[in-house]
Order: C-alpha cells, then sequence, then structure tokens
C-alpha cells in the first residue's frame, strides 16, 4: 500500500496565524482588559488604516460584505425605483446587499475568459432608471477603473465596487475602494484579509455617505437615543474583529504578493497542458491582481470532465472548488426576478466550466507543482479514473 500523501487544502489560515499567534493573544487581551468590545479603539484604527492603505477618505466597520452593500447602498441613496447594474457570475451576496437597499437589481453579462462584467453589455442594460452599477472585482481582479469611469461619466451612474475579493488590489495604477463613490469589504476568515469571524467594511470618498452608513449601522442613530434613518440596524464591526485584522493589515501586501507569485507559477505550468484545454483566467493587471482565487477553465477541448477532474484530483489529497456552480439569475430564491436559463450565456458557460485550484498565501511552489502534476497525469490516464467517492466540498 502506498503511504496517503499530505492533504493540499483549498485554504490554509495556519500559517497566517501562525506568524501573527502571540500578536494576536496580546491585542485580544488587550481588548478584553478595555472592555470596549462594541465601536471600540480597535474599530476607529482598523477604520481609519484600511481606508488609508486603499486611497479611500473613510472607512465605516460593520457587520459583514453583505452589510456593507446593502447599508453602502442605502447610504449612498440608492433605493426603491432605482435600478443597479451587477454580473450575473457573481457570489449571491452582491444581489442580496442590492435586493436589501430596496433597489431593483439588473444583471449583465460577463467576458468568458476574465470572468468580469463586460462593460459593453452593462451599456446595453442601462434605462432611465439605472443609476448604479456595482462591478465586482472578481476572484481578486478589478474591473477596469478607466472603463468604470468612462461608463459612469456617459450615464451619469454611481460606481459601488464589490471588493469583497479584492483587498489592495491594483489595476492602472487605482487600489480597489477608490474608484467611485463608495465600496463594500469582507472580511470573511478566508478572505484575502480576514478576520477570525464575520466582518465587513464600507469605504468611501464622501463625508455623508460615511456617516450615514455609521448611523445605519448603529440602528439608524445619529447620536444616541435619537434616530434618523428608518433602515437603521444593529450592524457593527466587532471590536475584537478589528484588532485581529489591524494586526494582519500590515503584512497583507505580502500576503498578497505571494498568492501572485503562486498564480504566476501556475499559469507558467499550466501552459504545457494548454493543448488538454485547460486555460487560466486571464490576468489583465499584473501583480495587481490579488488572486482570492486561482481559477482555470475546464473547456470542451478537455479529454476530462470538469468532475472526472476533481475525483481524480481528490485521489491525490488536493481539494479543489467551484466558484460559482448557479450564477445568481438562476438561482431558486430569485426566480421572481424573471430571468431564465439563456440570459446570460456567458456567465452559463463559465459555471459549467470553471476550476478553482488551491491558493493561500503560505502555500509552497512545490505544492503548486503537485497541483499540476496531479492534472497532468488525470489528462495522461485519460478515462481510467474513481467513480465512487464524492468531491471534497469546500466554500
Ligand atoms: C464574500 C463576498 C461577499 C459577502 O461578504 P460577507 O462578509 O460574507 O457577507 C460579497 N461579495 C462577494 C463577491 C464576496 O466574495
Amino acid at each position: 500500500m502506498t503511504k496517503p500523501r499530505e492533504l493540499i487544502p483549498f485554504v490554509d489560515l495556519s500559517w497566517q496565524h501562525d506568524q501573527i499567534q502571540d500578536e494576536m493573544q496580546a491585542a485580544l487581551t488587550a481588548v478584553l482588559s478595555r472592555g470596549d468590545f462594541v465601536l471600540g479603539q480597535a474599530v476607529k484604527e482598523l477604520e481609519a488604516a484600511f481606508a488609508a492603505a486603499s486611497g479611500a477618505q473613510h472607512g465605516v466597520g460593520v457587520g459583514c460584505g453583505t452589510d456593507a452593500i446593502a447599508l453602502g447602498l442605502s447610504a449612498c441613496g440608492i433605493g426603491e425605483g432605482d435600478e443597479v447594474l451587477l454580473p450575473a457570475n457573481t457570489f449571491v451576496a452582491t444581489l442580496i446587499g442590492i435586493l436589501r437597499s430596496g433597489a431593483t437589481p439588473i444583471f449583465v453579462d460577463c467576458d468568458r475568459e476574465t470572468a468580469l462584467i463586460d462593460l459593453t453589455a452593462a451599456e446595453a442594460a442601462i434605462t432611465p432608471k439605472t443609476r448604479a452599477i456595482v462591478p465586482v472585482h472578481l476572484y481578486g481582479q478589478m474591473v477596469s477603473p478607466s472603463g468604470l469611469k468612462a461608463l459612469a461619466e456617459r450615464h451619469n451612474l454611481l460606481i459601488f465596487e464589490d471588493a469583497a475579493q479584492a483587498h489592495l488590489a491594483q489595476r492602472e495604477g487605482v487600489t480597489a475602494g477608490s474608484i467611485g463613490m463608495a465600496a463594500a469589504f469582507s472580511f470573511y476568515p478566508s478572505k484575502n484579509l480576514g478576520a477570525i469571524g464575520d466582518g465587513g467594511m464600507l469605504l468611501t470618498q464622501e463625508a455623508l455617505v460615511a456617516q450615514t452608513t455609521r448611523s445605519l449601522r448603529n440602528y439608524g442613530a445619529v447620536r444616541k437615543y435619537f434616530h434618523t434613518e428608518p433602515q437603521g440596524t444593529n450592524s457593527r464591526l466587532d471590536t475584537l474583529q478589528a484588532s485581529v485584522l489591524g494586526l494582519k493589515l500590515p503584512y497583507l501586501r505580502e500576503w498578497n504578493q505571494a498568492r501572485n507569485r503562486i498564480a504566476q507559477h501556475y499559469d507558467e505550468r499550466l501552459a504545457s497542458l494548454r493543448e488538454f484545454g485547460i486555460i487560466p483566467m486571464r490576468n489583465d493587471s499584473g501583480t495587481g491582481h490579488v488572486y482570492h482565487l486561482y481559477v482555470v477553465r475546464i473547456t470542451a477541448d478537455c479529454p476530462l470532465d470538469r468532475t472526472a477532474l476533481q475525483l481524480a484530483l481528490e485521489e491525490q489529497q488536493i481539494q479543489s472548488g467551484i466558484h460559482y456552480p448557479v450564477p445568481c439569475h438562476l438561482q431558486p430564491a430569485f426566480q421572481s426576478l424573471g430571468y431564465q436559463a439563456g440570459d446570460f450565456p456567458m456567465s452559463e458557460a463559465l459555471s459549467q466550466e470553471i476550476l478553482s485550484l488551491p491558493m493561500f498565501p503560505g502555500m509552497t511552489l512545490e505544492q503548486a507543482d503537485r497541483v499540476i502534476d496531479a492534472i497532468a497525469q488525470a489528462m495522461n490516464s485519460g478515462a481510467n479514473l474513481p467513480a465512487s467517492s464524492t468531491v471534497l466540498s469546500v466554500k
């Protein structure tokens, strides 16, 4: 019997946490002794530090990325009767955030090779009711800032970035979170900047948007027991989470660079597998791509289908994922929006062919090699594959 090989997880946060173990304990202890658990010092510090790092004027810490979208859009004055453009191929939270603002989501198809929102298709979807566009910097690559700004200027649209996968990403010299009126970030643990629980932040250039979001996250109160915003809720970034995030932030550039190096290595090794129809998503932003995910397309030219390849990887103790298997417009929960199969051909095709490979800072190039070797081996051994096991599931 051969010795089982070491698991290559889809994401491994232990390397990150080992680096800051002692500081993390000290920071948590400091919050405990200060006792400022809600909207404490660490929240204010993180808001200032993350806004500055991202080129934004103001930061407002909230409970999660979904709330950053919902509350942020409301604070920008987006609501009932307004149409908001978003890509069909995004995590469902983009859609949920827009719906919670009261606005009408209008889906737009994507580019097959980058998976980013197709700005030509976005322009074609504009009506007199269109007020905003929510570009998603999917997988860690920004949608072109110049393309977005030109579109927004032509049609007087507000740009609200979903930057939940793109902390400190750059393109055309612009940092994620600083393109338009406002931007939403998530600190879900596996995001590029991740808490040890949920968290999120709204970044904005506008003092009034920041002020309104601060009020919305805190029962709609402008000051204690004086409530001006009927949509107010309770969604504050936890002080303990902010203290951990504040410790991680100084490492983030380095961690993003590590992701980018692993991606370059994957790209180089995968070049030799093009004949098998395995194509990495195109990087149009060089070292500015922060590779929240490393995604390849398993095209029709591939001798194995995607499920067979996932099973072959699993046999080699390698996890993989699909982001995302069902486009938003085809999710059962949102059928009342009136979309159907065939409406967004690129997003639908991509959902069938994408595969996310392991990616996390701390992953070694040897591990990346093992992933590519396993793919190559599966290609060469064709159909002779296990059939009965289930694919390791990851978020
Ligand atoms: C993670 C994510 C969100 C939601 O963030 P939460 O903190 O999980 O609420 C929104 N949009 C995208 C693209 C995401 O990846």
